[in-house]
C-alpha cells in the first residue's frame, strides 16, 4: 500500500476512535501534509486542523511508523487543540495524554501485540515500546511528572512527559477499567473543551468519574494514585521473593474414634500434606493493588487480591496440593511495574533469555524511532 493511503487510513482510525471514546471532532475540515523527503524536519508537527505527518523511502509495510506519527499528530487536535492545556507548564497533559491515546489507537487497529512492528520474527506493540523507554531509563526518578517543560533535567523531558505519563495512564486503566477510563476522558471533554484545563482539573474529573462509577471501591478519591504516579518520583516493583512447599510430618499415632476427617487422612499412608507458601515483596516505593495468581500441581488456581501496601506479603495454603508457580499481575494491569521478570516464579525455574533478547531489539528500535520528534 502507498504510504499516503496508509496515512489516510490512520487518520480515519484515529478520528473514529477519539470520537467514540473522547468526543466529536468539532471542525468541518482537516488538512495533513506529508513533507517531501528533503524537508523531513518539518514532519511530525501539529497545529489545530493542520498537521504534518512523516513518511520515508523504503518504509516496509510491517513497520507502522508513518501510521504512528500520523495518529499522534492528529491526536493533538484533541490534546491541546480542543482540551487547551498549557504544554509549556504541564507537558504531560498534552504530550503524555496524547501518547496514551496514540498507543491505544495504534495497537487497537494494527495489532494488540504488534501495533508498531508486525513482522513474523518480531512483533512490538506501540505501548510496549513506550513502556520500555520509561522502565529502562536510569533517570526515571530524578523528577516528578508534574514538572515545567523547561525544568526536566538530564534529557528526561521526552521520557517523562510522553512515556511515563502514558505508562501510568495505562496503569490507571488497569485498575479502574477501560470503560471508566474512557468515561473520564468523555467527562474531561464535556467539561473542559475549549477552556484551559490544568492537571488538577483532570485529576478532579477522574476522581469524580471513578466515584460515580465505582462508589467507594477505590477509596473516597483517586488522589492516592495520582500522588504516587503523577506527583511522585517513586518506582513500582512487585516481586516474588520465594516459593516453598514444606512437607508436613505425618502425625504420630493411630486413628482414633472422634478424629477429624483431616486427621484420618493425614494418618493414612496414601496422602502427603504440605504447607505451601508464596512470599511476595514490594521492592519499590509505589503502592498499588495487584492480583496474584497461584497455580497448584493439581491444576487448581487461586487469584489473590493484594492491596500492595506492606513491604512483604505471604500467602500460605495447607493441604495435599503443592504450588507449581505464581504470577503477580497476570493480566499486566500494572504497566508501571518496572520489572516484569521478577513477577513470577516456578518451582522448576524456567530461564527467560528470549525476553532479554527482545529487550535488546526493542532498544535498537527505540534508537531508530527517536530520530523523529513528535
Ligand atoms: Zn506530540
Amino acid at each position: 500500500m502507498e504510504q499516503v493511503e496508509r496515512q489516510f487510513a490512520a487518520v480515519k482510525h484515529a478520528l473514529e476512535y477519539l470520537t467514540e471514546n473522547v468526543g466529536p471532532f468539532p471542525w468541518p475540515h482537516l488538512t495533513f501534509v506529508d513533507p517531501p523527503a528533503n524537508s523531513g524536519h518539518s514532519g511530525g508537527m501539529e497545529y489545530t486542523t493542520l498537521f504534518t505527518s512523516a513518511s520515508s523511502y523504503m518504509m516496509p509495510g510491517f513497520f507502522h511508523l508513518p501510521e504512528m506519527v500520523t495518529i499522534h499528530e492528529f491526536g493533538h487536535a484533541y490534546f491541546m487543540g480542543i482540551l487547551a492545556s498549557n504544554e509549556f507548564e504541564e507537558p504531560w497533559l498534552d504530550e503524555g495524554v496524547n501518547s496514551f491515546w496514540e498507543e491505544r489507537i495504534v495497537d487497537n487497529y494494527y495489532g494488540k501485540n504488534s501495533g508498531l512492528l508486525d513482522h513474523p520474527w518480531l512483533k512490538i506493540a506501540d505501548e510496549s515500546m513506550s513502556r520500555l523507554s520509561y522502565v529502562d531509563s536510569g533517570s526515571r526518578q530524578t523528577v516528578s511528572n508534574a514538572e515545567y517543560s523547561w525544568n526536566y533535567p538530564h534529557g528526561t523531558y521526552g521520557m517523562m512527559s510522553y512515556m511515563k505519563t502514558a505508562n501510568w495512564l495505562y496503569t490507571l486503566m488497569g485498575i479502574v477499567g477501560e470503560e471508566t477510563t474512557n468515561e473520564i476522558f468523555r467527562e474531561y471533554y464535556r467539561k473542559w473543551a475549549f477552556k484551559h484545563p490544568s492537571g488538577k482539573d483532570f485529576v478532579n474529573v477522574a476522581n469524580e468519574v471513578v466515584a460515580r462509577m465505582h462508589g467507594n471501591k477505590f477509596g473516597p478519591d483517586m488522589n492516592w494514585f495520582f500522588d504516587q504516579t503523577l506527583y511522585g518520583t517513586g518506582i513500582c516493583d512487585y516481586k516474588v521473593a520465594g516459593l516453598r512447599n514444606e512437607k508436613l510430618e505425618r502425625s504420630k499415632g493411630k486413628v482414633q474414634a472422634g478424629d477429624s476427617l483431616d486427621r484420618k487422612l493425614a494418618l493414612s499412608d496414601s496422602l502427603s500434606y504440605y504447607k505451601a507458601v508464596v512470599q511476595l515483596e514490594r521492592a519499590g516505593e509505589v503502592m498499588l493493588p495487584v492480583d496474584v495468581l497461584v497455580h497448584f500441581d493439581n491444576n487448581e488456581e487461586v487469584m489473590e487480591s493484594w492491596d500492595g501496601k506492606s513491604r512483604f506479603k505471604d500467602y500460605t495454603y495447607t493441604g495435599t496440593r503443592k504450588i507449581q508457580w505464581v504470577k503477580i499481575d497476570p493480566e499486566f494491569k500494572i504497566k508501571m511495574d518496572v520489572n516484569y521478570i521478577n513477577n513470577s516464579k516456578t518451582v522448576d525455574p524456567d530461564h527467560v533469555p528470549v525476553r532479554r533478547l527482545t529487550n535488546k531489539l526493542i532498544s535498537f528500535m527505540q534508537f531508530f524511532v527517536n530520530f523523529i520528534s513528535l
